[in-house]
């Protein structure tokens, strides 16, 4: 978690949270292998799972663990129905097991839906005050394992690795009326491998040109104010900068944990087409520039992955410098356009000072360590380099390659090395980079200070060798 001014942010280091992560691929014309039926009928909610074959263990495609304390979410909020079935932590991942045999071919768990700030991974659930309840959708995604000790053995990471079966569908109802998704209200929303938030409730969305806003109504009132007017301005500006994003119109869920002595919080996550935002706390009652200032942050930085993450996303996880760092420029870039008094620099030069502590090891393989900053802050300093090797914003470097890629919708670190050199790099920066990448340096501060000296960038050195952004 990063503290800025005592502001916590939780999803500047949430990483694939931030991402959409490419799902493994399902063979199109085949029906799903589970079916996941999730009502809500007043205050209990249930999700029935129909399995389309047998198999003794299935795999939740998302079981990332609670930020605070690092224990899986699952086990204090879904309870297993079904007689002979459990849900058990093996490695990095929520399976659910027979206890002898195939799991049945339904099983039904009852759950209570939990606001939890997840690493890497959207909140199970956003909580409403007037009783709404937007879930993730990506939590009742499954897949079919051999066994409890074949998931034990599975990477974090789960792109690219096969699975069998035709992937996930999930229904969602409200016995009591129509739920809302992408804007519009439905009996039910079905979703075949998708992953966004589905709101059961009552709460409407405010919607301009730009955005479809859910608000809390018991958020502060300078706050909603202030969300109604920068978020709007945020997309026009990094529309104009980077092209149309080419995903479905735009959705800002804020909900409001209460004002809880003591405390100013912030969380929250994108995926494509949504932006899910999470206050709390005495601070944020009454107007506050910190807290204006990171919640324009970090709608820039979430809005920033409607290009980078959605329009074109990462290869491998190890790529997601691309996108965390990528975003964190944008966003710092959107911001101090909005806004003249707005100071980018300790931003930036809090990110080199992780980076040159941090990619001493491998910055690609930062999310395996539980290191996720050095995507954010190494990719931010890679960003850094690229726009003044270009002289030009980095808005323009990337709307290059966004362009050059919304085909294929995957941007590599290979093309994104080569717009580097195309932009007129010294050809050793971008081995440097790599090299940062593939195996880390032993002197990142000395390393960062030479890559700013070849692309141009103004620097002082601090008494300990660091480079200080002038
Ligand atoms: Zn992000």
């Amino acid at each position: 978690m990063r503290l800025v001014g005592g502001f916590v942010i939780a999803c500047s280091l949430a990483l694939a949270g931030c991402v959409s992560a490419p799902a493994p691929r399902a063979a199109a014309p085949a029906p799903p292998t589970v079916s996941a039926e999730v009502v809500r009928d007043g205050d209990n909610w249930t999700v029935e799972f129909r399995f389309g074959l047998r198999s003794p263990a299935w795999l939740f495609h998302h079981g990332s663990v609670a930020r605070e304390g690092g224990r899986p979410w699952r086990p204090g909020s879904w309870a297993v129905e079904t007689p002979g079935v459990r849900i058990e932590r093996r490695g990095r991942h929520d399976v659910l097991l027979a206890e002898s045999g195939d799991v049945p071919e339904t099983v039904r768990i009852r759950f209570t839906p939990v606001s939890v700030d997840l690493i890497a991974e959207y909140d199970p659930a956003l909580i409403f005050s007037d009783g709404s309840v937007a879930l993730w959708s990506g939590h009742f995604h499954m897949m079919p394992i051999a066994s409890a000790e074949a998931a034990e053995a599975l990477p974090m990471d789960l792109n690219g690795i096969r699975f069998n079966g035709s992937g996930s569908q999930a229904t969602f109802r409200d016995r009591a009326g129509r739920v809302l998704h992408i804007g519009q209200r439905f009996d039910s929303a079905t979703l075949i491998g998708g992953k966004v938030y589905v709101l059961f409730g009552p709460l409407q969305p405010v919607t301009s040109e730009d955005i479809a806003a859910v608000i809390d109504p018991a958020l502060p009132d300078w706050l909603k104010r202030e969300l109604a007017a920068s978020t709007p301005a945020i997309l026009r500006r990094l529309t104009e900068e980077l092209g149309p994003h080419g995903g479905p119109p735009p959705m800002l869920l804020v909900s409001w944990r209460g004002p809880t002595p003591g405390l100013t919080s912030m969380g929250g996550s994108t995926l494509p087409g949504q932006i899910g935002m999470t206050f709390q706390g005495a601070g944020v009652l009454t107007e506050d520039k910190d807290v204006r200032d990171s919640a324009r942050w970090f709608i820039a930085h979430e809005a920033a992955h409607f290009w980078l993450g959605n329009a074109v996303r990462y290869e491998v996880a190890g790529d997601s410098w691309i996108m965390e760092g990528g975003s964190d420029l944008l966003a710092t870039r959107a911001i101090a356009a909005m806004d003249p008094a707005y100071d980018p620099k300790p931003r930036l030069q809090e990110a080199l000072n992780q980076c040159a502590t941090l990619a001493v090891r491998p910055v690609a393989g930062a999310g395996e360590r539980g290191e996720n900053l050095a995507f954010y802050a190494c990719g931010a300093v890679f960003a850094l380099v690229a726009e003044a090797v270009s002289r030009r914003p980095y808005g323009a470097f990337v709307r290059a390659l966004i362009e050059a890629n919304r085909a294929d919708g995957v941007l590599t670190r290979a093309e994104w090395l080569a717009a580097l050199d195309g932009a007129g790099a010294d050809p050793s920066v971008g081995q440097d980079i790599d090299r940062m990448l593939r195996s880390g340096v032993p002197d990142p501060k000395a390393m960062i200070a030479s890559l700013f000296t070849r692309s141009g960038i103004a620097f002082t050195l601090g008494p300990d060798g660091t480079p200080r952004l002038s």
